[in-house]
């Protein structure tokens, strides 16, 4: 019998019932895991958005969840039956500063389903209301960083980069306030699960070699069933960040907060806190406003995430070996594959971004390919940011090499000459795998979006969104959930931002 949040079961309002077949596999693990506690339930609920096509996927009945019952709990008016609600502890380093407890200060996990595909997903809310974690937060949050992440998460998962989604964003009724009175809002995030690097160093922290031993079975059940030992737990975990890194890089994305709690094991991408995606082209573009010496610059992220994953290993120390010595050294080698991870899969994405497919002609070894390939793609990038090109729609033009210089802001006559002696020599290695420019088009129609949640773009849905009109971040979902349709010369969710709309600075939004 499903019964509304901080009431009894008597309060349950008739109509459809929500059923969900919750199975709650960390619910189980022990109670210094979490605090068990139900979401704070909130005034008027009112849907913004519900992902039809992901409850689906998860084996949600569409229509239960769209009914009174459903919306309400989304809003965490209402905890259905088999749901465990809790918010897990987590500690975390936050811009390199160790904190031994952070916590879900303004999330509650519903519970697990197992989807369609026999997937384990966590469902959770997140502005659901106060917990054990929260510190001086009000476990809220407010309609701009809910829609953001609706349309960026989902944007991402429509472009192939593995991520959290969002189910649903309901707008609470009550207000919340961050400098100002603003309309309160909840996200229902739905993930591979939420256990993050930070997890594992809460447990580390306290050694807790018990907890972290469940923890590394936990984690091992959901995500790595060929994992035998915390060695090649790392090692799986290292692939996965490393491939993910490459795909954000690929999209010009700028995670923006990549603090350990915010790393994901799974390897999904989590928390679109101050995230942005890039208009020009810029190594070093920062847009988060804390963020202010660049430690996480659009540049910077495969060594920022190489630096996360050795507090991984550190985590994990306790399970690898009990000579620490020992442990140290057979980490330290495990980890010294996390670099050139890294670079090998910036490169196979960037190679995709270009058509360029690995050879295996007789003149040219793989080694020597990537080198020439790798050099051919900073060239480009080199270009790009010289002459202020736009990342997405420079990309987006290719293999036109002729399209893509409009997108440049800059061009002098050098590097317009420039640029088309590259396109020369990208037609010839080409060549190597039997094709031209030609022959890629319909490829690279399919890695190179035409579409992105443009910043400016995002702030403008938000704005609309607080003037009670959702109908402009509706459609910015549509077209960025079609990221690889060919879109009309001039859409204006295609255009880099006029000078006076462009983002400078973007915030946790806690
Ligand atoms: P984040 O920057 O989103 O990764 O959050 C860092 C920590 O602050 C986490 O423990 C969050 O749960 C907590 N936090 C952020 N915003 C709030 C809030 N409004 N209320 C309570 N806790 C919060
Ligand atoms: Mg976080």
């Amino acid at each position: 019998m499903p019964s509304l949040a901080g009431s009894g079961p008597e309060a349950y309002i008739g109509g459809l019932a929500v059923t969900i077949a919750f199975d709650n596999s960390y619910a189980r693990l022990p109670g210094r895991f979490y605090a068990r506690l139900a979401p704070t339930p909130v005034s008027r609920p009112e849907p913004i958005a519900i992902n039809r096509e992901l409850a689906q996927e998860l084996g949600l009945d569409t229509a239960e969840l769209e009914s009174a019952e459903g919306i309400a709990m989304l809003a965490g008016n209402l905890v259905p039956a088999g749901a465990e609600p809790l918010a897990q502890a987590y500690a975390g380093h936050q811009f390199g500063n160790f904190v031994p407890q952070l916590g879900d200060g303004r999330a509650i996990l519903l519970g697990e389903v197992v989807d369609r595909a026999g997937r384990r997903r966590d469902i959770q809310l997140k502005g659901s209301g106060p917990t054990p974690f929260s510190r001086a937060g009000d476990g809220r949050a407010w309609l701009g960083p809910v829609l953001r992440e609706y349309v960026v998460s989902e944007a991402m998962h429509a472009m192939g980069v593995p991520t959290t989604r969002a189910l649903a964003a309901i707008a609470t009724g009550d207000t919340v306030y961050r400098g100002s009175a603003l309309p309160g809002a909840i996200l229902t995030r739905v993930a591979g699960s939420h256990v993050r690097v930070g997890t594992f160093q809460f447990f580390a922290a306290r050694r807790d070699v018990e907890a972290l031993q469940e923890l590394f079975d936990h984690v091992v059940a959901r995500h790595a069933p060929d994992a035998q030992s915390p060695l090649e737990l790392l090692a799986a975990v290292i692939e996965r960040q490393a491939t993910l890194v490459a795909k954000w890089m690929g999209v010009g994305f700028i995670h923006g907060v990549m603090n350990t709690d915010n790393v994901n094991v799974a390897g999904e991408t989590i928390d679109y806190g101050p995230c942005a995606f890039l208009d020009t082209y810029d190594p070093a573009q920062v847009y988060s406003s804390i963020d202010r010496f660049g430690r996480y610059a659009y540049g910077r992220q495969p060594e920022i995430m190489t630096w996360n994953l050795a507090q991984f290993a550190s985590a994990l120390l306790p399970l690898i070996d009990d000579d620490e010595e020992q442990a140290v050294a057979s980490a330290t080698e495990v980890m010294a594959t996390a670099s050139p991870a890294m670079q090998s899969a910036w490169l196979a994405e960037f190679r995709r971004k270009l058509g360029l497919e690995e050879v295996g002609a007789a003149e040219i070894d793989a080694a020597e390919l990537a080198t020439r390939d790798t050099a051919l793609i900073g060239r480009l990038l080199q270009l790009m940011y010289e002459g202020r090109a736009d990342f997405t729609n420079t990309f987006r033009a290719l293999p036109d090499v002729g399209a893509a210089k409009r997108h440049f802001r800059k061009l002098t006559a050098d590097a317009d000459r420039e640029l088309s002696r590259l396109a020369e020599d990208w037609a010839q290695r080409l060549q190597l795998q039997g094709e031209d420019l030609a022959s890629v088009r319909s490829r690279l129609a399919t890695v190179n979006p035409s579409v992105i949640p443009r910043n400016h773009r995002v702030e403008e849905a938000i704005q609309a969104g607080l003037e009670g009109d959702y109908s402009v971040f509706e459609r910015l979902v549509a077209a960025c959930t079609q990221p690889f349709a060919d879109r009309a010369d001039g859409d204006r969710l295609t255009l880099p931002p006029e000078p006076h709309e462009v983002v400078e600075r973007t915030f946790c939004g806690t």
